[in-house]
């Protein structure tokens, strides 16, 4: 598949446009390239599939957001990977296809399958976390395939009986003219068939509340709002459809010391004015672990000039694993409370300093004078 064609482009609509118009524009192309009017048309086939990703991405405030902002490498740092197949595309666009065709999918009759929600899960790290990266654990409830029925809501060993409703069809009839309009039976939503003794751990519904634990691998330079995306952990889909995703939403919690400005740390250390004019070496906290970082301080530093440390900042998602910079501002403290010892010396300096003053200024005066 062409990789990396302008999502905007291939839907034909600005980058403004809004939710609407996105759809109606995904609805005409997916129209003109849908398989069961293009059979064994390979280049139909792949726009067909370049037209749902697109879509995919446009109709979701926030990958359209990341897609807007870091392009098609940011959407593969949240795990984005379009579709596979048909299957997936109808399982998730279902309803967009019911409309054309008045059926979902546009090929499948019987019961109604449908893709399982995406989950979402947000999870609270520390910078150095984001650092680092790391592997956690999640724990969270979802709704998954009954054990004991196995999805069919049916007791076992107890068979379901034949719908009275559209005799085991699953579908419905009418007759306008010459035109035939079959529908989903609502009795039996399709299957053909009705549970006399549902399943008593479920109640029937084929599914369950059960606590789920996955690990997630969180890759170093992750942010707030990061989205992470877990494929396949979403809620089980219905009727056999495919499970939806789980999305990890970041959140970075703030550092005592460290100020993130993008891929850049900030920070700010206060030295004695004695360390700011003869130079000196500080230490501050290092992001990657629990030892210190030695600063130098050159001589003649500036109250609140900054150190910049090439590569020291975050690792970063977008620009493959490339560091950003750490900015550290000096910060120069006056002293309140002298010694009269301290005095006199400061008072000493001083003099020294009108002294080096009056020999610069009479230099200048010769130079005037000479011409
Ligand atoms: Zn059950
Ligand atoms: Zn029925």
């Amino acid at each position: 598949m062409p990789d990396n064609r302008d999502y905007y482009e291939i839907l034909g609509v600005s980058r403004d446009a809004d939710g609407d118009e996105v759809k109606k524009a995904y609805r005409k192309l997916a129209l003109k390239f849908h398989p069961d009017r293009n059979p064994g048309d390979r280049e139909a086939e792949e726009s067909f599939k370049e037209a749902a990703e697109a879509y995919e991405v446009l109709r979701d405030r926030e990958k359209r957001k990341i897609y807007d902002l870091y392009g098609h490498e940011g959407l593969k740092g949240t795990g984005f990977r379009g579709f596979g197949g048909f299957e997936d595309i109808f399982s998730a666009f279902g309803d967009i296809f019911e409309d054309f065709f008045g059926f979902g999918g546009g090929r499948s009759r019987g019961a109604r399958i449908r893709r399982g929600n995406d989950l979402r899960y947000d999870l609270e790290l520390t910078l150095k976390d984001a650092y680092r990266g790391k592997e956690e654990e999640i724990v969270f409830d979802k709704w998954e395939s009954c054990d004991i029925c196995r999805g069919s809501g049916i007791t076992p060993g107890s068979e379901p009986s034949i719908c009275p409703n559209c005799n085991g069809r699953g579908e419905i009839v009418h007759s306008h003219g010459f035109f035939q309009i079959r529908t989903n039976c609502s009795t039996c939503n399709g299957t053909g068939q009705v549970i006399v003794d549902p399943c008593r751990r479920c109640a029937g519904k084929g599914r369950i509340k059960a606590e789920r634990k996955v690990m997630v691998k969180i890759p170093p330079g992750v942010d707030t709002g990061t989205q992470l995306r877990v494929r396949g952990e979403g809620e089980i889909g219905e009727n056999g459809g495919p499970p939806g995703d789980l999305f990890v939403v970041i959140y970075v919690k703030e550092h005592d010391f460290f100020v993130r400005d993008g891929d850049d740390l900030k920070c700010q250390i206060t030295v004695s004015f004695v360390q700011s004019a003869l130079g000196a070496e500080v230490y501050i906290p290092a992001i990657d672990d629990d030892k210190e970082r030695r600063i130098t301080i050159s001589e003649g530093t500036q109250p609140g000039e900054i150190i910049r440390l090439k590569g020291e900042g975050m690792p970063s998602l977008r620009r493959g694993r490339r560091y950003g910079d750490l900015f550290v501002q000096v910060m120069v403290k006056i002293p309140t409370r002298l010694s009269q010892r301290q005095q006199e010396l400061i008072m000493e300096f001083s003099e020294l300093e009108k002294q080096k003053i009056g020999a610069k200024t009479r230099d200048l005066w010769d130079k005037i004078r000479r011409g």
